[in-house]
C-alpha cells in the first residue's frame, strides 16, 4: 500500500454514516463512540450542515483571504458572542490553530517560553510537538524548537516553578485528551490562572477536544470559570469539514495585523459554512443542556457498571468526554466492544475514551452501557 504507516488502521472499512450509527463494507452497524475521535460533534451527516454546504457549493468554493468572507464573518460573531474572547483566526487544523496561539503569545509578550504539561497533546508541527508534554512524539525528530517546559498537571508547585521571567504563557487543556481523559482539578485550574494574571503571563486554553459543545458548554473553560487570553479549537468546528480556529482578546488584536500571520484554505467559505452551520445548531436552545444531561447520566451508569471490578480506578471525564481508566490494556476491551457493534477509542495504554456524539440518543447510550457492561465482565479475570 503506497501510504506511509502512521495510523496502523483498524480492520473495518466505514462505508456510510448517519447520526450516531455508522456502516461498513459489508454492512455491519456500529455504534459510533469515537466520532472520528470527537470531530462528528452533531453525528455523521448532519442535515442542516449538509444543506447549507449544499447551498456554498452552488455558489463559490474557495476564495482567498483576500477577499472578505461573510460566513466566515459569520462564523467569527458566533465564536465570539458565545465566549470571552473578541477575534478569530481560521485555519486548518488544531495544531495550526495552536502554532497560531504560541506566535501571537510570542508576538505579543516579546517573551518565548510556553509552560505546558506532562500527557498533554497539542499537535504534531514542530512548535506544538515541542509543546506536547509526551516523550514519545517527540523522539526521533532532533532539536525541538525552544523553550517550552513542561509542569505536573494538577501539581500547582510545579507550575510556579516553571513560570521565569521569559515566559510568554501557559498552555493547558481543561480536561486533557489524548493524555487519557484528565480533568483539571478546580483549586489547579484556579491557581494557574491566578499565578498567570499575578506574572503577566497569557493563559492559553487548547480547546481542540474539549471545545464545541463536547464537554457541556461551548468552550470548557466555562464550565471551570476561567479567564484565558486565548483559545484554539478545531475537531468539531466543521462536524467534519477540516477547519480549526485561534480566539484571542481584544487587546491581541493588533498583534496580528496585516502580514504577521496567515492561511491560503484558513476559513474559507466551505469551510466557514460548515463552522457556522454547526455553531447554530450547538447554541440551539437546551442543546448543551442535553449534551450535560447526557454526560450524568452515562457516567452515573457506567460507575455503577464497574462498581464491582476492583481493576478499574476510575470513571471520570466532563460533558460527554468521558474515560475509563483501569488497571489492563485497554486495546483487548476496544476489540471485544468493537466485536459487539461498539467503536471506542483509548486515551493512553489503560483508558478507554468515550466520545460519542452529542446528538446520540438515551437509547443509544443505553445499547453502549450493555455492551460495555458486557466487555467489563467478560475480562474481569484477566
Ligand atoms: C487533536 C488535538 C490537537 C491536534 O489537532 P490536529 O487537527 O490533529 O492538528 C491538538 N490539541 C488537542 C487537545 C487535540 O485533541
Amino acid at each position: 500500500m503506497s501510504l506511509f504507516p502512521t495510523y496502523p488502521r483498524l480492520p473495518i472499512t466505514i462505508t456510510d454514516g448517519e447520526g450516531t450509527i455508522v456502516r461498513d463494507e459489508n454492512n455491519d452497524e456500529y455504534l459510533d463512540f469515537m466520532a472520528g475521535i470527537g470531530v462528528n460533534n452533531l453525528g455523521h451527516r448532519p442535515i442542516m450542515v449538509q444543506r447549507a454546504i449544499e447551498e456554498q457549493m452552488n455558489r463559490v468554493w474557495h476564495v482567498s483571504n483576500l477577499f472578505p468572507i461573510p460566513a466566515q464573518e459569520e462564523a467569527a460573531n458566533l465564536l465570539t458572542e458565545h465566549s470571552s474572547m473578541d477575534a478569530v483566526f481560521f485555519c486548518n487544523s488544531g495544531a495550526e490553530a495552536n502554532e497560531a496561539a504560541i506566535k501571537l503569545a510570542r508576538k505579543h509578550t516579546w517573551k518565548d517560553k510556553i509552560v505546558t504539561f506532562h500527557q498533554s497533546f497539542h499537535g504534531r508541527t514542530f512548535a506544538t510537538m515541542a509543546a506536547t508534554g509526551q516523550e514519545k512524539v517527540r523522539t526521533g525528530f532532533g532539536q525541538m524548537l525552544e523553550p517550552f517546559e513542561y509542569a505536573v498537571w494538577n501539581d500547582k508547585a510545579s507550575v510556579e516553578a516553571a513560570i521565569d521571567e521569559n515566559t510568554a504563557a501557559c498552555l493547558l487543556e481543561v480536561v486533557q485528551g489524548e493524555g487519557g481523559v484528565r480533568p483539571g482539578d478546580q483549586q489547579f485550574l484556579e491557581y494557574v490562572q491566578a499565578v498567570c494574571n499575578e506574572k503577566g503571563v497569557l493563559l492559553i486554553v487548547d480547546e481542540i477536544q474539549t471545545g464545541i459543545g463536547r464537554t457541556g458548554e461551548l468552550f470548557a473553560y466555562q464550565t471551570v470559570g476561567l479567564d484565558p487570553d486565548i483559545i484554539t479549537a478545531a475537531k468539531g468546528l466543521g462536524s467534519g469539514f477540516p477547519i480549526g480556529a485561534m480566539l484571542g482578546k481584544e487587546y491581541l488584536k493588533d498583534d496580528f495585523g496585516p502580514g504577521a500571520h496567515g492561511s491560503t484554505f484558513g476559513g474559507n467559505p466551505l469551510s466557514a459554512t460548515a463552522a457556522k452551520a454547526t455553531l447554530e445548531e450547538i447554541l440551539r436552545e437546551d442543546f448543551l443542556e442535553e449534551v450535560r444531561a447526557k454526560g450524568t447520566y452515562i457516567k452515573q451508569k457506567l460507575e455503577k457498571i464497574v462498581s464491582d471490578l476492583p481493576a478499574v480506578k476510575e470513571v471520570r471525564g466532563l460533558g460527554l468526554m468521558i474515560g475509563i481508566e483501569w488497571d489492563h490494556e485497554a486495546k483487548p476491551l476496544i476489540e471485544a466492544a468493537r466485536e459487539k457493534g461498539l467503536l471506542v477509542l483509548p486515551a493512553g495504554p489503560n483508558v478507554i475514551r468515550l466520545l460519542p456524539p452529542l446528538t446520540v440518543t438515551t437509547e443509544q447510550l443505553d445499547a453502549a452501557l450493555a455492551i460495555l457492561d458486557e466487555i467489563f465482565h467478560d475480562k474481569k479475570s484477566t
